[in-house]
């Protein structure tokens, strides 16, 4: 009956989707029409200023995908995986906030300057709250960002969802904390689970619909099988077989579209929130990245720790996928951009079929000309502002994805069998990602010395990593991997691997930074090994904050983009070439 409902209303009101479509990679690109903006009251001129300051943070930058090497058939797909992939945007807009429907209506229909940058401010966070500053709401009359985002009744509350929850039976109570159902209450007050399949089913038949056209034009049997298999769950709301058809594709064109990460839900980091990476692969740079594969049990073997601590046999590893986005999406598209991600998060498909890495290299490419190489030119002394470079980036942001898996993960403490996660508790996020980042150079040395990677990586690669953990460390260190990057420069300070000069700006001691890399790897995993928790403590209290010389250059920082804004130049020609 509800859904009976919503898909009439539907029908009375613009399609969103529809809406959407037409704000795609929209605002950003187009000049303001000329308002005299002098004749703007004080309040809306005041409105105005803080809204532009506010969106001139993300720098509108254009993405491109080579399409070169596909057939006709494939470029067809294409499209109608982009098709596919605005109807994720408008599902991600009625995922995070019930009332964000009629606040776009309104928005794009007032197209004076004023309306203009409130609507362009509402895309880049997909609501009217403000991603990047605790969620702030940049619009009048709109009430505090719902943690509960509208996955639950609006009128509930977190504990009768929680009391709800114990006291259902075991496989209702599996339906209640999936993935993919919303609860909802009934016109009785009682409350129920609805299947993604029901509660969006007008919506999702859309993105069906063009799923399967893209199936049926592409010649590749992966990618068709997937995409039949997508369009299957969409509405019979079992992901499964497609989780798994997913690992299995092996076609240029790289889709990821769906249901997936569960931040949106606040309260129980429950719910999948909907998004798309329109991708293609870049086949070579993909086959490069074997070549570490089969390094990745030397390295172990030499990490600078006991002997007696290293795994002597590594898991088969997850098989990674170097793309360039053509179109992304809802949450794929909100607020800063993915550089990379690992999917699925289905624990069944994990164990069975393990997950990808999937690195985003124009996102990777786009955030280095836009933001790395600008903080660089504040950050570094003019000599190393020279060895700042893209490849040493790309490869230090994977070799960190790979160092998750290596080093000690199963451990004893005591004589009982236990995890580093667990024994580690709430430091384990912030020394993991500094383990990943630390251990990842130290990788990187280990493979210019066996003469995997060339010798110039010896240069780049320690500059780029100082310039990028300014980057960071500017995002805060109350998340992880600011945290952890905070650790890292301070600990490389004091052992004199990193300088700060005269005029405040930042060097490699390149004859020192090789042995303080390797000694911050021992340390760290070393103490991962024995589970110390109370040295992991110890070691954020004192290094994991921002000194006064790294909080000096922060501050110069503030002109420079802290993100990306994409403009998807190549989906836009792609849907205009019919
Ligand atoms: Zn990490």
């Amino acid at each position: 009956m509800r859904t009976l409902t919503r898909m009439m209303r539907r029908m009375l009101t613009p399609s969103l989707v529809a809406v959407l479509a037409g704000c795609s990679g929209g605002p950003a690109t187009t000049a303001p029409p000329p308002s005299p903006e002098a004749m703007l009251p004080e309040a809306a001129r005041s409105e105005l200023t803080r809204l532009e300051a506010s969106v001139a943070r993300f720098a509108p930058t254009d993405l491109t995908a080579d399409l070169s090497g596909l057939s006709a058939g494939d470029r067809t797909a294409l499209r109608h995986l982009v098709q596919a992939a605005q109807v994720m945007d408008a599902l991600f807009l009625e995922q995070v906030w019930a009332g964000n429907e009629t606040r776009l209506y309104d928005l794009v229909r007032d197209d004076s300057t004023l309306g203009r940058a409130r609507l362009h401010a509402f895309l880049i966070n997909k609501g009217p709250w403000s991603r990047l500053d605790h969620n702030e709401p940049f619009l009048d009359g709109v009430p505090a960002k719902p943690p509960s985002a509208n996955f639950y009744p609006a009128d509930a509350t977190r504990e009768e969802i929680e009391r709800w929850i114990a006291g259902l039976p075991s496989a209702e109570q599996t339906r209640a904390t999936g993935f993919f159902t919303t609860i909802r209450r009934g016109p009785d007050g009682a409350l129920a689970s609805v299947p993604y399949s029901v509660e969006y089913q007008g919506t999702l038949a859309l993105a069906a619909a063009h799923l399967r056209q893209a199936a049926a034009a592409t010649g590749d049997p992966t990618l068709k099988t997937f995409l039949d298999a997508r369009a299957t769950a969409f509405t019979t709301n079992d992901y499964y077989d497609s989780d798994v058809k997913w690992m299995e594709l092996t076609s240029t064109i790289e889709p990821t579209i769906g249901p997936y990460e569960v931040y949106e839900d606040e309260w129980f980091n429950y719910k999948a929130a909907f998004e798309a990476f329109i991708t293609v692969k870049d086949q070579a740079e993909s086959a490069q990245l074997q070549r570490f594969a089969g390094a990745l049990q030397a390295i172990e073997d030499h990490l600078p720790i006991d002997p007696a601590l290293r795994n002597p046999k590594l898991g088969a590893m997850a098989p990674i996928a170097v793309v360039n986005t053509v179109f992304s999406a809802g949450d794929g598209n909100r607020g800063v951009q993915t550089a990379a991600f690992n999917l699925p998060n289905d624990e069944r498909v994990i164990r069975e079929k393990g997950s990808k890495r999937v690195m985003l290299k124009n996102n990777q490419r786009a955030k280095f000309d836009t933001v790395l190489v600008p903080i660089s030119r504040i950050a570094l002394s003019a000599a190393d502002q020279a060895q700042v470079d893209f490849e040493a980036f790309f490869t230090h942001i994977l070799m960190h994805e790979l160092m998750h898996g290596l080093g000690p993960h199963d451990i004893r403490v005591g004589g009982r069998a236990t995890t580093v996660r667990q024994e580690l508790k709430e430091t384990y996020s912030a020394i993991e990602e500094a383990k990943a980042d630390i251990s990842g150079l130290f990788a990187l040395q280990y493979l210019v010395d066996q003469g995997q990677l060339d010798r110039s990586f010896e240069r780049t690669m320690y500059t780029t990593f100082l310039a990028s953990a300014f980057r960071s460390i500017r995002f805060g260190i109350n998340e992880a991997h600011g945290r952890g990057q905070a650790m890292q420069v301070n600990y490389l300070l004091d052992r004199g691997a990193f300088r700060v000069g005269p005029d405040g700006t930042f060097s490699v001691d390149a004859a020192r930074v090789r042995d303080a890399v390797t000694a911050l790897t021992r340390e760290i995993m070393t103490l991962q090994a024995e589970g110390g928790y109370d040295r992991a403590r110890a070691m954020i209290e004192t290094l994991g904050v921002v000194r006064p010389e790294v909080k000096a250059v922060i501050d110069r920082l503030s002109g420079v983009p802290v993100d990306i804004e994409p403009r998807f130049v190549t989906a836009q020609a792609l849907l205009l070439d019919r």
